[in-house]
């Protein structure tokens, strides 16, 4: 066989992952998930502030866990501020402005919270950050039926930068394209899960397949590939949001059906940083989205969406061999030990990361660790 063909690209950058540290899901840490996201061609992630046990609501928690970046991860790390109606910490909210790369909403039930919002509620949180941080983008996890009034109440009513996460629904990325129609600053991303997988996967996999939002019907599936492959759709942001298979199992013995209360026992998330950027090309090889494309949707536009420079030298080289996830990484790369990818194709080794003037990987190895706190502004 004949040697597989490299490309060298723009490395990649992820607005959104969920390395855990410091928090009681112990699956990741920084120095775990940042070698991950290496290996999966990043240059740069985004740490959400939902921590299980330890949310990033005060000055003191961002310290914290910005001190375990520059401590131990293998690359630059940028931190979310967070904020809910009951964390009460306006007047944190703008201490840690300054320090952060963005504000992250919940406004619906997930992994910290238990129940969905009125986009009211979020109205003196949304002030408050647009005085302190004008142009620092607000990252919303919406609710099923939420998404237009949060619409309202960030891009409108304040005139503030908003992105939509993790869309999952056509409707929902209709919504998005309405308001922009309209003059409204909002983006919005999509998930691999939710454009590679099904609601079908749960009926085999179990909790294994559960995250939040969840996945969706085939042609729903189908759509907002399309979406995202024509750009409709700007970003690929992984949720990276990884549990430890005996947590998952946990949830699985006790609440089979995937019940989502306060009564039962839940585990939503999975990891999927290390492998985004080879499912992607195994999908260009099937001639279902363009190189060009995947350098916008993974580098390009999210640098502008949180105003990092990208140097023109940041780049991966990757090495396009084929394989099948499970024969080449039986165990996945994050130390959680497992993907939910595991018996899909994928194309893409990486061969060589050259970040921020550093080698950090050569000959598929690793050379060096850029353990930074990026923020806006910053040119890795
Ligand atoms: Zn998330």
């Amino acid at each position: 066989m004949a040697e597989p063909k490299t490309v060298t690209i723009p490395a990649a950058i992820d607005l959104h992952i969920h390395f855990r540290e410091p928090g009681t899901n112990k699956a990741e840490t920084i120095a775990s998930g940042s070698k991950a996201a290496l290996q999966g061609g990043y240059a740069l992630v985004c740490d959400m502030p939902n921590n299980p046990g330890n949310p990033t609501w005060t000055m003191e928690r961002l310290t914290q866990k910005q001190a375990i970046i520059k401590k131990t991860s293998h690359m630059p790390i940028a931190t979310y501020a967070g904020s809910q109606p009951e964390s009460d910490n306006l007047a944190e909210l703008a201490l840690m402005a300054p320090h952060s790369i963005g504000l992250k909403l919940y406004g619906a039930a997930t992994t910290g919270n238990a129940r969905d919002y009125q986009p009211d509620e979020f109205d003196a949180i949304v002030k408050t950050w647009h005085k302190a941080a004008p142009n620092k983008p607000i990252m919303l996890h919406s609710g099923k039926d939420n998404l237009w009034e949060f619409i309202e109440l960030i891009a409108n009513r304040h005139s503030h930068q908003l992105h939509v996460c993790h869309i999952n629904s056509p409707t929902d990325a209709e919504l998005v394209m309405k308001a922009r129609e309209k003059g409204a600053k909002v983006t919005c991303g999509v998930c691999p899960h939710h454009i590679l997988k099904s609601e079908k996967d749960e009926v085999t996999e179990g909790w294994f397949a559960r995250m939040q939002p969840a996945l969706v019907d085939e042609a729903s599936a189908a759509e907002l590939f399309r979406l995202f492959a024509e750009g409709q759709i700007d970003v690929l942001e992984t949720d990276h949001a990884p549990h430890l298979a005996a947590d998952k199992w946990a949830a699985e013995q006790e609440n089979p059906e995937g019940i989502h209360d306060p009564d039962h026992r839940t585990c939503f998330g999975v990891p999927g940083v290390e492998f985004a950027l080879p499912l992607l090309f195994y999908q260009m090889k099937r001639g279902r989205i363009s190189l060009e494309r995947i350098i916008d949707a993974t580098s390009k536009s999210p640098a502008e969406i949180i105003g990092i420079k990208l140097s023109s030298t940041t780049k991966v080289t990757w090495r396009l061999e084929e394989y099948r996830i499970g024969d080449k990484y039986p165990k996945g790369l994050s130390s959680s030990g497992w993907t939910p990818y595991m018996n899909n194709l994928a194309v893409g080794a990486v061969e060589k990361s050259f970040i921020g003037g550093k080698i950090l990987i050569e000959n598929g190895k690793f050379k060096a660790r850029l353990p930074q706190v990026a923020n806006s502004g910053s040119v890795i």
